[in-house]
């Protein structure tokens, strides 16, 4: 066969596809240095690499030729135009499985992250609710008539901990994020977590565990890099004194 015959032929070629003999003739040009079947088969691989790339599911071979060649109702037998044709079909159906298929992990992984969040908001509200039936809860409300300050309760609990619930929370800047501090009075500030607000400035943040009401003086919370701080490094934005409840 000529080159020009086995131009169709390489991407099969290179993924094993071929019959015996079909193979053979390339292998013929190949093993006796042909440059136009050399380059044909470097351009075939390239090709294939980017698609295997997409899709790695799609190797080995034989499942991709079971599965793209008999949804093309290819049988084995009878090459020839219809190999070019089914050369060509392959490559399409195998980037649209690619693209499919890295569609769906995507969208899979949302669903996934949605309902994490979802549970994760829903204990948190179970906790806050719990919080607020708790009958040794304690409220302590800040930010009344200061200018344009965030707003909202600290709850305290010498069982539960420290439940916040905040409004008008400026907007934080990219890589900060809010911290609470449970200060003792006359003692130094102690890391009570980590908060984003929601777009609207609001937001909820639950410290767990015991905690020793009577000697906490003030809830604060200050602008920390996204890590974490141990101690505040910035003014605080709010700051709830609960001494004496
Ligand atoms: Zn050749």
């Amino acid at each position: 066969m000529t080159c020009d015959e086995l131009r169709d032929m390489h991407e099969l070629y290179s993924l094993g596809l071929l019959e015996r003999e079909e193979k053979g003739e390339i292998d013929a040009h190949l093993v006796r240095g042909c440059d136009t079947c050399r380059k044909n088969l470097k351009d075939a691989l390239a090709v294939n690499a980017i698609l295997m790339s997409f899709s790695p599911d799609l190797a080995p071979p034989a499942r991709v030729k079971r599965r793209l060649l008999a949804s093309l109702g290819v049988k084995r037998a009878g090459w020839g135009w219809l190999g070019a044709l089914a050369a060509a079909c392959m490559l399409v159906l195998a980037l649209w499985l690619g693209a499919e298929e890295r569609r769906r992990a995507s969208e899979l992984a949302d669903a996934r992250h949605s309902l994490i969040e979802i549970s994760v908001q829903r204990d948190r509200l179970q906790q806050a609710i719990g919080f607020l039936n708790d009958p040794e809860t304690r409220p302590v409300s800040f930010g009344k008539g200061q200018p344009a300050p965030p707003r909202g309760t600290v709850l305290v609990n010498p069982r539960s901990g420290v439940l916040l619930i905040a409004s008008n929370l400026p907007p934080l800047a990219a890589g900060r994020i809010y911290e609470m501090w449970v200060i003792p009075k006359g003692g130094t500030p102690r890391p009570a977590g980590l908060f984003h607000s929601d777009a609207a400035g609001t937001a909820l943040h639950i410290l767990s565990g015991p905690l020793d009401i009577g000697t906490l003086g003030v809830v604060a919370v200050t602008v920390e890099p996204e890590s974490g701080s141990s101690a505040p490094t910035t003014t605080p934005v709010i700051a709830a004194p609960v001494a004496g409840l």
